[in-house]
């Protein structure tokens, strides 16, 4: 087994290497000043790499700006570029990072085409030391795979596989690869499977893991955990992302502890663990509200997830923010955490199931507070899954098994989508929650 590591600029990924915390801007990366204030934020706050999204070929000036500003301070970090659907602008900005992010796969409708246009882009990278993330969503799987295998987790580890064999073929190496889904049984799923290809096939590529569109909140942290931890505890995963619908730097401290955590520099508050037939009941002794919330997702997330166990019972204390010590079943929160991580194993649905995306330079409306309105006045209708997405170009390719799709356009206007097709466009912002509900409930008294 030949087990990869992959080097972007000084961080290097797999072969053993510790896991590498990573994030994105949201910021527009037109904007050169305040993209470089947050990558040094962000990296302030702990991520290794940060990525920025490059829309178009215009925005390599852009990156070669912030690049410039980046060394002028001084930062040495690397940068990725979120490359979406244009190879010629991965060419184009490869000389200028360390890693560029791509779905090869959507390249071309032409597979062969897209083969072609891959391999030309190897060849930058090879010349500028630049790395590749292989960046296969479930949402946007493609056609060509879909037609092959339909869209399941199997189906995103064969298309993984493909540019993998083609890389292997380039003898080219400097490959990560991710395989994200909102859901977290098909993430998990995804990469269990690949990895057992890649064992097969005798490679052993570095792993990115993520929860993708895993939303905000508690939900979101929650999601993300049970999802990266399930793959961590097995060996699985090299470098991570918690995406989550706030503002990025909000997503380092779940993805600092998760990488601390795996890295075996942490240990779980969880003071005693029993048995009931299939129910687990656990004694927390947790030094604040947060870690209690991790420390639950990663204890039992993966039980969840692969139906070792069917239910949870949490007890103990956390301290609140004063120190005070809290009951964690006389305060509620434990009935609550267990709620949500049933629902973020998708062994119990208590709530509406929300995908919504972190945003990133593409979002030209304020995401976070459009998914916070859509969560408030719709949080009666369990059991849908609603899709809060950050732009019109990659939001509805992204929303996966979504039932419905809010996809802010920018210029306060809405485009409202029923599964992948929109129902309802250039809804202005403020009716767009309206035009929602009735739809919703339209289709629920048609009863399809
Ligand atoms: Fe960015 Fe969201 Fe659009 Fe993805 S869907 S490109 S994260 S705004």
């Amino acid at each position: 087994m030949k087990t990869i590591s992959a080097k972007a600029g000084n961080v290097l990924i797999g072969g053993g290497n510790p896991l590498v915390v990573q994030t994105m801007c949201n910021t527009h990366t037109s904007d050169v000043d305040a993209t470089v204030a947050q990558c040094l934020r962000l990296h302030q706050a702990g991520a290794r790499m940060v990525r920025i999204t490059v829309p178009g070929p215009a925005d390599v000036e852009h990156v070669k700006a912030i690049k410039e500003k980046l060394r002028e301070a001084g930062a040495d970090f690397p940068i990725v570029a979120d490359i979406h659907f244009s190879s010629a602008t991965a060419k184009l900005v490869a000389p200028y990072v360390e890693k560029v992010r791509i779905n090869p796969g959507n390249f071309h409708r032409d597979h062969q085409e897209a083969m072609r246009q891959f391999a030309s882009l190897v060849g930058e990278c090879r010349e500028y030391g630049t790395a590749i993330r292989i960046g296969i969503n479930h949402g946007s799987l493609g056609d060509y795979i879909t037609g092959l295998y339909g869209n399941t987790p199997q189906a995103m580890a064969l298309a993984a596989m493909e540019w993998l064999r083609k890389c292997i073929e380039l003898d080219f190496f400097n490959v990560v690869v991710s395989l994200k889904s909102s859901n977290t049984i098909v993430m998990v799923q995804a990469y269990r499977e690949l990895v057992k290809l890649m064992e097969e096939a005798g490679y052993m590529f570095p792993l990115h893991l993520g929860v993708t569109e895993a939303g905000n909140g508690d939900s979101g942290r929650i999601k993300s955990c049970v999802g990266i931890s399930s793959l961590l505890s097995e060996g699985i995963g090299d470098t991570l992302r918690v995406s989550l619908t706030e503002d990025p730097e909000e997503e380092l401290p779940v993805a600092r502890y998760l990488a601390a955590r795996y890295d075996r520099r942490i240990v779980s508050s969880v003071t005693s663990i029993h048995l009931s037939g299939r129910k687990a009941v656990a004694c927390y002794d947790s030094p604040s509200r947060e870690t209690l919330l991790m420390d639950a997702s990663c204890d039992f997330g993966k039980r969840l997830l692969d139906r070792e166990i069917d239910d949870l019972e949490l007890d103990g204390t956390y301290r609140d923010d004063s120190g005070r010590a809290v009951s964690v079943k006389e305060s509620g929160f434990g009935a609550y955490l267990v709620d949500e991580l049933m629902q973020a194993s998708r062994r119990r649905f208590y709530k509406p199931e929300y995908v919504a995306c972190p945003g990133c330079g593409r979002t030209m409306y304020d995401l976070q507070a459009a998914f916070e309105e859509v969560k408030a006045r719709t949080s009666h209708l369990k059991g849908k899954v609603i899709a809060v997405m950050g732009c019109i170009v990659n939001g509805p390719g992204e929303m996966a098994d979504a039932d419905w799709g809010y996809v802010g356009e920018g210029g306060h206007k809405v485009t409202i989508y029923k599964k992948k097709t929109p129902v309802l466009r250039h809804v202005p912002d403020t009716e767009a929650v309206d035009r929602l509900l009735e739809l919703i409930e339209e289709d629920d008294a048609q009863g399809s």
